[in-house]
């Protein structure tokens, strides 16, 4: 039986509107630096996405989203992008094959559900696919045989729940399903420019959007809170690490060192920081929105990405149902 890695790399992106430059530096930069050591393939969730809206509604954003990608150095030469939908069948079926491997009770205890089910949902209104999340997720991984899954800690449990359903499955059938692996990845955190917590899309007022027009990035920043003279805050030391990460000139990570040494000093210098700052993450925005807009142009472009990576994604979905109903002995 066939039990090659079909995949380097596996990893999925959420079809939501509005990233921030968090979102960027926590989630999208990490697999722009796997390119240069992997090939990796990369779905637009859509079928996730209905947990909670309708196809329409996350339809609207997929185009979008691939292109955000794109716009941040996702090199579509290296990389291949599928629409989670266009294996609609092949992840269903998986799913429902690999939730008989489960029980009711563990899919209770997964913490993320847990979690969900306490502060947000409850289990009355809740629909079934947020509780079925973990399997779809591990149907995802399998159906392309993925050998690393680079995830972030929220999501490691989910990856082990691939793996073990992925050894249930081999020990009972057939061993069909190389394990996959996480990939460790330099999880930065970015800290919200007003008050507590971190920079979430959800609280727009402490949050820098790739979207944000040029003044709004200075007014937002000019009123980000920071730290007394010659104190360090986590706020402040979020707001350097805004800074030297998207600074692109080696003039400006110069200035920041220098100005910060000047304020642990105990100078008054934080404003000074704050043009740096905003300069820095003007040009980095500015740089993307011009991207972005040349991505958009070509109304085919990110369509044909798509249809590229949708046709990788179905030979290896083929493939690997092909192998499940054979090792189960489905009737044919
Ligand atoms: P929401 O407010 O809707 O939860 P969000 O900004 O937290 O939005 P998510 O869609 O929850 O974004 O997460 C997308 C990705 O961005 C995840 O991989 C997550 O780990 C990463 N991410 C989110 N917020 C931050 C942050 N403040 N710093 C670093 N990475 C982040
Ligand atoms: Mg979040």
């Amino acid at each position: 039986m066939n039990k090659k890695y079909l995949t380097e790399i596996f990893t999925g992106i959420r079809p939501t509107g509005g990233l921030t430059v968090a979102n960027y530096l926590g989630a999208v930069r990490p697999i722009v630096e796997l390119q240069k050591k992997f090939t990796p393939l990369v779905f637009v969730a859509d079928i996730h996405g209905l947990t909670d809206k309708e196809p329409k509604e996350v339809g609207q954003y997929v185009e979008g989203v691939v292109a955000d990608y794109l716009a941040l150095g996702l090199n579509p030469s290296k990389t291949n992008i599928y629409l989670q939908s266009a294996v609609a069948g092949e992840v269903s079926f998986l799913t429902l094959i690999l939730s008989r491997l489960t029980t009711v009770s563990e899919l209770l205890r997964v913490p993320t559900l847990k979690d969900k089910l306490k502060n947000k949902d409850n289990p009355e209104v809740a629909n079934a696919l947020l509780f079925f999340y973990p399997v779809l997720m591990a149907a995802d991984i399998l159906l392309n045989k993925a050998e690393r899954v680079p995830v972030g800690e929220d999501q490691l449990a989910h990856l082990e729940i691939t793996r073990r359903l992925a050894e249930k499955f081999n020990k009972k059938y057939g061993d069909i399903f190389p394990l996959p692996q996480t990939q460790e990845m330099k999880a930065l955190r970015v800290l919200s420019l007003k008050g507590e917590g971190k920079m979430s899309k959800s609280i727009p007022a402490g949050a820098i959007f790739l979207t944000d027009d040029l003044k709004t990035i200075e007014k937002k920043i000019k009123s980000a809170e920071t730290a007394f003279e010659g104190e360090m805050t986590p706020k402040l030391k979020s707001h350097i690490l805004i800074t030297k990460e998207l600074a692109t000139e080696k003039e400006d990570l110069k200035k920041v060192d220098d100005l910060i040494k000047e304020h642990e000093a105990g100078k008054a210098v934080l404003g000074e920081f704050k043009k740096v700052m905003s300069k820095v993450v003007i040009e980095f925005i500015d740089n993307f929105q011009k991207k972005r807009l040349e991505i958009v142009k070509d109304k085919d472009y990110v369509r044909s990405i798509l249809e590229k990576g949708n046709k990788i994604a179905k030979e290896n979905a083929t493939k690997t149902i092909n192998d499940v109903l054979k090792t189960m002995d489905f009737y044919r």
